[in-house]
């Protein structure tokens, strides 16, 4: 390694990827630094998937005082505070920043609490300081996509969802993927009005068709209200205007539209890299060879997990003298903490179609039992597609309570290529939902 740098590994961007990638090259002996502008953690520990989930189980309580009932409990003014949640939620992610601090810290890792800008290809403006490093990782993420139709300022995004001042009576919400519905079931369940409107005839694309169907389903059965095939024109800050000329009143509208890699400010340019979506090759390089790139900023698979192998593999590979295969962007399970929660992995039915497989389908709706007693019209579906040539399960695809606990283990046994068969030995545990998975006839 080289003695004539600061640094041998500088890293832009202390988010879920960067963390990781920054630990584990230290720990393999390099000189590392990180720059973090903002907040340690990233997107995921400050504005992402841990408040959000946190929210989203405070959503659920709604549901589990009614269920209550029915299991011979009764209860008195239960009421919701939105301003003690956000409050415990901004003490747990500051609990979680000193973490990251720590861990950053014990691993060797020097924090610069500034944002980074290009100088040349070996040398970044940090804050005041000036910093050089032979090899240099972008790990900057993304930020939520904005539009511009009259008032679309006013529109919230993601961001700004986790730290309003008050709950919305009724919020329009814009967008038909995993912020979208997350968000639909958050505010339903604290007690806003919910309308969600999308572009397109059902939301979730690029989800097993029978999953969004569902899931869509058991949304209208919650009254929250749907919109599909209608696009938002304009926004005031009481009503929201719709493509078909009808209009609904609201007090917040948010845009959950996608997200944008995060490059402002790094002056990319000067070293010969385009702004916006990072093109990096199979190694992570960017068309500098001393400078890489992962995660959200490279658009491939906007997960937090996936950000964090992709760090991981880097680190071993470019100062452990690992040569492990680069990671594989195939069977990813993944899971939307919609209510109810979809798990999904593999192939959805439609893609092992258009790959020329000739499937099996195994589908399993039901009532899951808590709703027996609880008597919610709730329903879980599972769906199972199955090469007939091969007998390999191909995709495993649920909507229903706990989907997200679930399908994690599934995704194990997918991975490890294991037909029905294999399913069909295995014992189920009873009495659960997921020993469905393994009595599908
Ligand atoms: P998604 O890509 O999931 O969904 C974007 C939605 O916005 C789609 O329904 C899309 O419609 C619609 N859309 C895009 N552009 C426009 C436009 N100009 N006008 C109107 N509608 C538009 O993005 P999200 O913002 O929901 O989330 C970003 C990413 O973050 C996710 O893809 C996911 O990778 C990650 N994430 C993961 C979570 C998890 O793991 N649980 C939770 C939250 C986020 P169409 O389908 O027609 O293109």
């Amino acid at each position: 390694m080289s003695h004539n740098f600061d640094y041998d590994y500088f890293v832009i961007g202390a988010g879920s990827g960067g963390v990781r990638s920054a630990r584990i090259a230290a720990g393999h002996g390099a000189k590392v630094g990180i720059a973090e502008g903002r907040f340690l953690g990233g997107t995921c520990v400050n504005i992402g998937c841990v408040p959000k989930k946190l929210m989203a189980y405070a959503a659920d309580y709604h549901a589990h005082f009614e269920d209550s009932l029915g299991y011979g409990w009764t209860y008195d003014n239960a009421s919701f505070d939105w301003s003690t949640l956000i409050k415990n939620k901004d003490t747990e992610i500051q609990r979680l920043n000193d973490i990251y601090k720590n861990m950053l810290e014990k691993a060797g890792v020097t924090i610069h609490g500034d944002y980074a800008s290009f100088i040349d290809n070996h040398t970044l403006q940090v804050g005041d300081d000036t910093i050089t490093a032979d090899k240099i990782l972008i790990a900057t993420g993304g930020s939520p996509r904005r539009l511009d139709f009259e008032g679309a300022d006013l529109m919230i995004v993601s961001d700004d969802a986790f730290y309003l001042n008050e709950l919305p009576d009724h919020i329009v919400i814009y967008g038909g993927g995993y912020i979208a519905v997350e968000f639909a079931h958050i505010f339903h369940g604290m007690g806003s009005k919910v309308t969600l409107v999308y572009r397109g005839d059902l939301f979730m694309r690029g989800f097993d068709d029978d999953i969004r169907a569902h899931l869509r389903d058991e949304m209208i059965k919650q009254g929250i209200d749907l919109r599909f095939n209608v696009t938002i024109t304009k926004v005031t800050d009481h009503d929201v205007t719709l493509s078909d000329g009808s209009s609904i009143t609201c007090d917040k509208a948010m845009a959950a539209i996608g997200r944008n890699a995060q490059t402002d400010n790094l002056n990319l340019p000067t070293v010969g890299i385009a702004d916006g979506t990072i093109k990096v090759n199979d190694t992570y390089q960017t068309s500098q060879d001393n400078i890489y790139a992962l995660g959200d900023v490279i658009g491939r698979v906007e997960l937090t997990p996936v950000a964090i192998k992709e760090g991981h593999w880097l680190a071993d590979t470019l100062f452990g003298g690992i040569g492990r295969p680069a990671p594989s962007y195939d069977d990813i399970p993944t899971a939307v903490f919609s209510r109810p929660n979809i798990g999904t992995v593999g192939l959805t039915e439609a893609q092992a179609r258009d790959k020329g497989y000739d499937i099996t389908i195994y589908k399993s709706d039901f009532k899951p039992m808590v709703h027996t007693l609880s008597k919610r019209d709730e329903r879980t579906l599972m769906k199972m597609i199955v090469d007939k040539k091969t007998d390999r399960v191909l995709g495993i695809h649920m909507v229903g309570l706990d989907s997200a606990e679930i399908l994690q283990g599934f995704g194990v046994a997918i991975k490890a290529g294991a037909t029905k068969a294999h399913f069909d030995e295995t014992i189920g545990i009873h009495p659960t939902s997921a020993e469905e998975f393994v009595t599908m006839r």
